[in-house]
């Protein structure tokens, strides 16, 4: 299936000079969704996933449902305030200033081979700081699996050696 025909690009949006990549049309497209899905729960097969972390929000879409597929956990990262137990916290910078993420602190257990799941990945800042949260909490990385990757903005060199799968290119 040639993916990329689902997703929607919206010129200027959230601001002037963003090409915006929406993927709710993938979403609500059933057959699409199931594809997309297949695709990156016969990735965590490949690379051992055991657990599958996601950031909000689009995280959420991507990795709950591989993970129910493979009949394993979902552990979120949530910007702060919005965990309710104790949280380790990682800070990530955007074009101007910072923004922080963060986990449960006993969202994984040591040595747990880990699934990271977005949508997208641009700079690859949010993946990394996602990486540096999982690491704290003594999980291993084993890949990152996203949607869509922006090739131009290189992300995947925020994320060395460790492995990543994206079904779209642009
Ligand atoms: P990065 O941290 O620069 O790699 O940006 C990736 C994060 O920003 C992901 O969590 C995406 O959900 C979000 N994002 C950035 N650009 C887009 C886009 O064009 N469409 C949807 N999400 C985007």
């Amino acid at each position: 299936m040639d993916l990329k025909q689902y997703v929607t690009t919206v010129e200027n949006w959230p601001k002037e000079g963003i090409s915006f990549k929406d993927i709710t049309t993938i979403m609500d497209n059933g057959s699409a969704y199931k594809y997309a899905t297949d695709q990156i729960v016969s990735y965590a097969k490949e690379v051992g996933a055991e657990i599958i972390v996601g950031p909000e929000a689009r995280g959420f879409i991507i990795g709950c449902p591989v993970a129910y597929a493979l009949e394993i956990g979902f552990a979120p990262v949530r910007k702060p305030g919005k965990l309710p137990r104790e949280v380790v916290s990682a800070d990530y910078g955007l074009e101007y200033g910072k923004d922080t993420l963060t986990m449960h602190k006993d969202a994984l257990k040591p040595g747990q081979k880990v699934l990271i799941c977005d949508d997208l990945l641009a700079t690859g800042g949010t993946v990394e700081a996602t990486v540096r949260l999982i690491e704290e909490l003594g999980g291993e990385v084993v890949g990152c699996a996203f949607l869509i990757e922006l090739t131009e903005l290189n992300g995947r060199a925020k994320l060395g050696d460790l492995s990543v799968k994206t079904l779209i290119q642009y």
